[in-house]
């Protein structure tokens, strides 16, 4: 086969890479801002330090960063290299969705098919799930970016994505862009999908697995109030498994654990992805940030403050609507967890599904964890001042 029959498949990578790197440097300007409530859109970028407006041809993704070596090109205040690898991440992140999900079809949706071979342009179905699930990255991203520098995650950013993931569920409804058909053409007198007969066999959509049973009569596969309601089910789910979580570490404890900003991002999530995905996110997600501790506690310069800080000017503490800022960032093992179970979802999905859609095995589990946490919590539970100052004899 001659080289050029590749191109089209080169030009779209490469384009989708340029889009990352493009959304990436608007994410960057989400995280310098939001933290302090300022506005998105006015003024332009600035550097931090003299307020000098940057100049177009610096704020270049990638480019105008290693040019200027990280630095204010008037003042010479290094910035964080957090806006080097963020742009750089979404741009990785988002030509991996698009090779994952649409050019191999990691999720066996039937519908998502793109052979460049023979035609030169994605179909639009195509389009639609790489987007949709673009902007939850892009959520997942940011979110995870303030709550690493500043230890809280704004209402704005999960709020916003979380609009997003209801209105493309509306619009998006499961078993889309399977046919409502898919769903009717399971055997019938089954009323619980936790039935061996099911097991592997619930179609996929660019929305998983909804419900216990067949749908309810008022939403039929395929109609946006099934989409609406695995939407807005999926973020009360993700929302309501953190804030429980918290309150039993709480209880155990006794001092505040986890945060609402937390409950937000498993709350964005659903929205996107249904209900099932946050509940494992939730475990996934402990062992990331576990991980990330440990990373972080070996890569760490010594004596190097725990928040690098960035405003070098007058300390301005970040605003948030409702939380306070917490002792460990959860939100990046949290965003890592939420990708993780997704993409492992096509394999992990028929395993758990006799549990997913068992109201009695579900309850049980949930007990046992539950149980199992505030136990935990209590085992290790400390006095809050562990070094108390020795009084002078
Ligand atoms: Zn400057």
């Amino acid at each position: 086969m001659e080289w050029w029959f590749h191109l089209p498949i080169v030009f779209w990578c490469l384009t989708i890479f340029t889009f990352g790197l493009i959304v990436g440097s608007f994410l960057n300007v989400v995280v310098a801002r939001l933290p302090y409530e300022k506005s998105l859109i006015w003024p332009s970028s600035r550097c931090f330090a003299c307020y000098t407006k940057i100049r177009a041809f610096d704020n270049v993704p990638i480019l105008g960063y290693l040019r200027l070596r990280g630095k204010c090109r008037k003042c010479g205040t290094p910035y964080s290299a957090r806006y080097l690898w963020v742009e750089i991440g979404t741009g990785v992140a988002f030509l991996a969705l698009f090779l994952a999900e649409v050019v191999f079809n990691c999720h066996g949706i039937p519908g998502i098919k793109y052979d460049y071979l023979t035609s030169n342009v994605p179909p639009p179905q195509c389009w639609a799930l790489f987007l949709y699930h673009a902007a939850l990255l892009s959520g997942l991203i940011a979110a995870a970016a303030v709550d690493a520098e500043h230890r809280i995650i704004p209402t704005p950013i999960t709020y916003t994505a979380m609009a997003v993931g209801v209105i493309g569920g509306a619009l998006m409804p499961w078993p889309w862009p399977q046919a409502a058909t898919v769903v009717s053409a399971l055997p019938p007198e089954i009323t619980m999908w936790n039935h061996p007969d099911y097991i592997g066999k619930i179609p996929t959509g660019v929305q998983p697995w909804p419900f216990w049973g067949p749908t309810f009569a008022f939403a039929p596969p395929g109609s946006w109030k099934l989409g609406l309601l695995n939407s807005v089910i999926g973020a009360l789910v993700g929302s309501l498994v953190i804030r429980i979580t918290k309150w039993l570490f709480e209880t155990g404890f006794g001092r505040e654990a986890l945060g609402l900003g937390d409950a937000d991002l498993l709350m964005m999530a659903g929205a996107f992805l249904g209900w099932q995905i946050p509940v494992l996110s939730l475990f996934v997600g402990a062992v990331a940030a576990l991980v990330l501790k440990v990373l972080e506690v070996i890569f760490r310069p010594n004596n190097a403050p725990a928040v690098p800080n960035s405003t070098a000017s007058t300390p301005v503490t970040p605003t948030a609507d409702d939380q306070n800022p917490r002792e460990l960032p959860f939100g990046p093992g949290l965003a890592i967890g939420v990708v993780v179970t997704w993409f492992a979802w096509p394999w992990l999905g028929p395993q758990l599904q006799s549990a997913f859609f068992d109201a009695f095995t579900l309850g049980l589990l949930g007990a046992v964890m539950g149980v199992g946490i505030l136990a935990a919590a209590l085992l290790l539970r400390r006095p809050v001042e562990v070094q108390q100052p020795v009084a002078a004899k």
